[in-house]
């Protein structure tokens, strides 16, 4: 599914990722631990190519393609969904419309006809009760005025509608409310499937309690310096990142 091999990536001409590698296989789940300013977010923000990121060394295979030649709107059609650290409100827009306007640009990018809104409908239905979700966020402005785990029900709604091979999940690190945790868990949950992989970037254990990842890595001073099972998260959670740092750069 994908493949990261020694990538090195800049902001502002600083180093922030500086030779990680990654392999991902169909339906595999993984977690990305790692302390504040580790390049996490970076990484996510790499994959899905937003503005900003300098590559300079490194490549990404996704699937059969060279990802990292790819335009953000090429990578969305082609299967990566990376959801937002912060949602963004866009008041008067309305959400189902927003939705159906962001799945048909991919099925366009595609060259695949765009969904009519009875079309979109019928999905729509069918998504919702995979997630058993209520349709009453769908009828609001795109974000506007939602709860915490109303934004995080909406993002896992949109990854349904757009079913994405790789969906990348990256959140914030003052964490999550319960009711937060538990829509983002169950929609995982929910979409787990032999053909489709998660990347989820946590900073604390407790989402792992409702998701089992396949892999736990730790990313630090942007590589990957361990990598195990679910156990590992549960290691960190109770030794934090120090013993990894010492042992990787003694004296440092
Ligand atoms: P994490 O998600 O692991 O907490 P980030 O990837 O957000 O870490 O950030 C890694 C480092 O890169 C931090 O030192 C951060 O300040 C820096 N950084 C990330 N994005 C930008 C940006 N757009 N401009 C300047 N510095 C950035
Ligand atoms: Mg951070
Ligand atoms: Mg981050």
């Amino acid at each position: 599914m994908l493949q990261i091999n020694d990538l090195h990536a800049s902001v502002e001409g600083r180093e922030i990722l500086k030779g990680l590698s990654l392999t991902i296989k169909p339906g595999e789940v993984h977690a990305i631990m790692g302390p504040n300013g580790a390049g996490k977010s970076t990484l996510g923000n790499v994959l899905a190519g937003r503005d900003g990121y300098e590559i300079t060394a490194g490549s990404v295979q996704f699937r059969d393609q060279d990802l990292l030649s790819m335009e953000p709107e090429e990578r969305a059609a082609a299967g990566v969904f990376l959801a937002f650290q912060y949602p963004v409100e866009i008041a008067g827009v309305n959400n189902t419309y927003f939705l159906r306007t962001a799945l048909n640009a991919q099925r366009k990018t595609r060259g695949e006809p765009e969904l009519d809104s009875m079309q979109f409908l019928k999905l729509v239905r069918e998504k919702l009760a995979i997630l058993s979700l209520k349709d009453e966020l769908l009828h609001r402005g795109v974000n506007e005025g939602f709860s915490g785990g109303e934004k995080k029900r909406n993002e896992i709604f949109q990854l349904a509608l757009l079913e994405p091979s790789l969906a990348i999940l990256d959140e914030t690190d003052s964490g999550l409310d319960i009711d937060a945790l538990r829509a983002v868990a169950d929609g995982v949950n929910a979409l787990r499937s032999p053909d489709r992989s998660f990347v989820l970037i946590t900073h604390y254990q407790r989402l792992l309690d409702y998701i089992k990842p396949d892999f736990v890595h730790v990313l630090a001073d942007g590589r990957i310096i361990e990598s195990g099972g679910p156990e590992l998260a549960l290691q960190l959670e109770e030794q934090g990142y120090a013993w990894i740092k010492d042992r990787l750069a003694p004296g440092a």
